[in-house]
């Protein structure tokens, strides 16, 4: 799973960028990563590379509205940041206790063990406003999404390059996704961070329902589906 954009052309017509995307001015420091207290670190480390627990994050430039947006690109630290504070990865807004988590079919069938599994995602939270554009318009959500509503949201993973200290240097690996608590954290240069959905009520079925395809429902006690929309 991956926490790229999803407005693609659609709401770039519509005139609105979500919160997340990341915009052609907001581009990557060449940096450079040295070993230093026994983990990646920048050469000109300042406050803010790192979150709360000490993983370093991808530094990246910091200007919202600022030359056009990359709608395939999601900006870290806003992600990292609507995780972090419920913030609406559409409209920017705080979601509180309304946070809901609209989830592709594909996502929420991921889910391991029975209903209602932990499910992770890296895609934030959105408000009930935004729900049903984001419906209509995520191209990852058209095939199926549903709507949940979690009662607990813990810290699952965090994705990134993976370094790797050898004789000759650090090297970079391929992307990866690894557990939030993983010791091999203080190796990776974070770009996304990705929770799980507990105990979550299932608010909206999206077009699972009405396409009549194999996109069923997980069921079991509890489910709440409203097919007409947001209670
Ligand atoms: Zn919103």
């Amino acid at each position: 799973m991956s926490g790229r954009g999803c407005f693609a052309v659609n709401l770039a017509r519509w005139g609105v960028v979500p919160y997340i995307t990341a915009w052609t001015s907001e581009v990557m420091s060449e940096v450079a990563v040295v070993v230093r207290g026994g983990r990646i670190a920048y050469v000109d480390e300042r406050a803010g590379d790192r979150d709360g627990a000490g993983v370093l994050w991808t530094r990246v430039g910091f200007s919202p509205g600022v030359g056009v947006p990359e709608f395939k690109s999601v900006h870290s630290l806003r992600q990292r940041e609507a995780m972090r504070r419920r913030l609406c990865q559409v409209c920017g807004t705080p979601c509180g206790r309304s946070a809901l988590w609209m989830l592709s079919q594909e996502e929420y069938e991921s889910a391991e063990g029975p209903w209602p599994a932990p499910v992770m995602t890296a895609h934030p939270p959105v408000c009930p406003g935004c729900v049903e554009r984001s419906g209509r318009l995520c191209p990852h959500l058209r095939k199926g999404y549903v709507v949940l509503r979690p009662r607990r949201v813990a810290p699952a993973a965090i994705s990134g390059v993976l370094y790797q200290p050898t004789s000759t240097g650090l090297k970079a690996g391929a992307p990866t996704t690894i557990a939030h608590d993983d010791p091999r954290t203080r190796w990776l240069r974070a770009a996304q961070l990705h929770v799980t959905l507990e105990d979550y009520e299932v608010i909206n079925l999206g077009n699972m329902l009405t396409t009549g395809s194999q996109a069923r429902p997980r069921s079991g006690p509890g489910v709440s589906v409203s097919v007409s929309g947001l209670p």
